[in-house]
């Protein structure tokens, strides 16, 4: 298997992972955003034998393991291509990724979509590397502010129709109308000749929709809005089996095994919100996993930290779970400046440096600190100071 399409850079892949500081991260998009049974277990076997044991979900819906050794990513590339997680042609994983509403059903609008997308892919100009598509096309959009370029959603009118074509329509992120459709089969063709015009019309250099200025053409006109946004999917029972959350977005691999360990259960579906749709689940709790929609760890942001990250002198995960409903706000702890799980400043950021966490008040991990040096019990006492 070769290696040669391997890069460093933004947007990693399975054929392109990139190079973090706890080895390479290799990311696997499951196709339909679902994993049969099988394929959950082969990928907590596979992060296991050739990674940290980490599996993460990511805000595009995406798993990624981390950890992964040069010597040992060629194997696991056999794994994931055996398994029907990676597609065996590399340039496969350069189309636009596809994010649909977790609660599809085989033959609704959402489902339908996607066939036919995955079915013309190849008609799709070569999009920037964070272009993706939302299909969204339930009773109300659930996706609304998951990161996607382009959207299919339903109207108001359609919201009464689910399983219909009535009321579809297209949306460019961005704007807060889109343009009707007639059926399944036109929002697809809409989002195909969307794509080229947002190539053509200078897309590229604004590298998303959202930040790309050129009025929509004619042919598009942005004339209907959606209907009212949906709820998440609430952590608990659920229809098809039960929600499952997932501190920080991760868990290592035994949890994953033990939500999927039931023989009731068929498969996975995964989202874009720290949570998974187990379906056909029938235990009510598994360690490792949160179950209550209120938990603090469903937002705040971890990075692995030591001992999954070369690069890190501290574990951030105990002392991030410790702060989670301490500080109003969003909460960072990073093992070092890098600061990969999150980019935007948080309230409270916390850094490590040389075996103790340096104090960021309103930044980021790099950011210059307001206090250094810290112990876990000293950031406990700074902050319950700052609380009054
Ligand atoms: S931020 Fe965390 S995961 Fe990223 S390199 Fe630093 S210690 Fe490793």
């Amino acid at each position: 298997m070769s290696a040669e399409v391997r890069v460093r850079g933004w947007c990693p892949g399975a054929w392109r992972p990139m190079a973090t500081g706890d080895g390479l991260l290799v990311r696997v998009r499951p196709r339909l955003g679902r994993l049969t049974r099988g394929q959950m277990l082969a990928l907590c076997d596979a992060a296991e034998a050739f990674g940290s044991g980490l599996i993460e979900l990511t805000s595009r819906a995406n798993l990624q393991l981390r950890g992964v050794s040069e010597a040992g990513w060629p194997g696991l590339m056999d794994v994931l291509v055996a398994q029907g997680l990676v597609d065996p042609v590399p340039q496969a994983e350069r189309r636009p990724p596809l994010l649909l509403a977790p609660d599809w059903q085989a033959g609704d609008a959402t489902h339908e979509a996607a066939r036919l997308l995955q079915a013309h892919l190849a008609e799709l100009p070569d999009l920037p590397d964070k272009v993706g598509l939302a299909l969204d096309a339930g009773p109300a959009p659930v996706l609304s502010d998951a990161s996607a370029d382009f959207r299919l959603e339903r109207s108001a009118s359609g919201a009464l129709q689910p399983r219909a074509s009535g009321g579809l329509l297209v949306r460019a992120d961005g704007r807060a109308r889109g343009t009707p459709v007639a059926s399944v089969a036109a929002a697809v063709e809409l989002l195909v000749r969307l794509a080229h015009w947002f190539v053509d019309s200078g897309g590229r250099d604004a590298g998303r929709m959202r930040r790309h200025r050129a009025p929509l053409p004619a042919w598009a006109p942005a004339s209907i809005r959606p209907a009212e946004a949906g709820p998440r999917l609430a952590l608990g029972d659920h229809a098809r089996g039960r929600v499952l959350g997932l501190p920080f977005g991760r868990a290592p691999a035994p949890a994953w095994r033990a939500a999927v360990d039931p023989a009731e259960v068929t498969a996975v579906r995964v989202t874009p919100w720290r949570r998974l749709l187990v379906e056909g689940a029938v235990e009510a709790a598994v360690p490792g996993l949160l179950d209550d929609d209120r938990d603090p760890r469903l937002s705040a942001d971890a990075c692995p930290g030591a001992p999954y990250c070369a690069q890190a002198s501290v574990e951030t995960l105990a002392l991030a779970e410790r702060l989670s409903g301490l500080v109003a706000g969003a909460v960072h702890v990073s093992g070092c400046p890098k600061g990969c799980a999150r980019r935007q400043p948080a309230e409270v950021c916390l850094t490590g440096r040389a075996s103790r966490f340096d104090l960021i008040v309103g930044g980021r991990a790099d950011d210059t600190p307001e206090a250094t040096g810290l112990t876990d019990a000293e950031v406990l006492a700074a902050l319950e100071e700052k609380n009054g």
